[in-house]
């Protein structure tokens, strides 16, 4: 793949159709600046207040862009919030579809077909694997990500947090639980 990539992008750097600078820009944007505590900021603020989080819900989008995430892979979110009742998943069962503006690049797993069929024929046996084993009776629910719609699951805020700053909030968000494969820090 590593060789590929390499190939292509001299092909297209020769004839003139792209600058390699331009490409390590953003290459370095997606391995240094943005990352999962982007979305961590934006869940542990939807947790302290609840404007914010009303907002979140209504239009996700311009919710998450007011705190400067934006960019490719994430101008059209949507945020899914996990209850008592309902837990969410996100899969992109045709491809890798990612809210790279708060979550950064997709983990391996994510992109593999393992995953991306058995998010849905067996969404609880996949959490399962991921060592989160949900009460038999709550829903869970699947969302399939695409090139038009990106999710970002925000997970129930831990038990004996109120006390907890935003940054300190934000701590217990992982990576995962704005997945749906994990839940926040701390959270049973
Ligand atoms: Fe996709």
């Amino acid at each position: 793949m590593a060789a590929r990539v390499r190939a292509l992008e001299t092909i297209l750097t020769k004839k003139g159709l792209i600058d390699p600078a331009a490409i390590d820009v953003i290459v370095d944007t997606y391995e240094t600046k943005v990352g999962p505590r982007n979305g961590a900021a934006v869940v542990a603020k939807a947790w302290s207040d609840r404007d914010y989080a009303d907002w979140l819900k209504r239009d996700a989008t311009a919710a998450i862009a007011s705190l400067g995430f934006t960019g490719r892979q994430g101008e059209h979110m949507q945020a899914v919030f996990n209850t008592d009742d309902t837990h969410n998943l996100v899969v992109c069962t045709l491809c890798s579809c990612y809210p790279w503006s708060v979550l950064g690049l997709p983990p391996v797993w994510y992109k593999a077909p393992p995953y991306r069929s058995r998010a849905v024929i067996d969404p609880r046996g996949v959490i399962e694997e991921f060592g989160v084993t949900l009460p038999a009776d709550k829903k869970i629910r699947v969302w399939d990500s695409t090139a038009e719609l990106r999710y970002l699951v925000v997970p129930q805020r831990p038990e004996g947090t109120d006390g907890l700053s935003e940054a300190q909030l934000a701590d217990l968000v992982t990576r995962d639980s704005m997945i749906g494969t994990g839940l926040a820090k701390g959270a049973a």
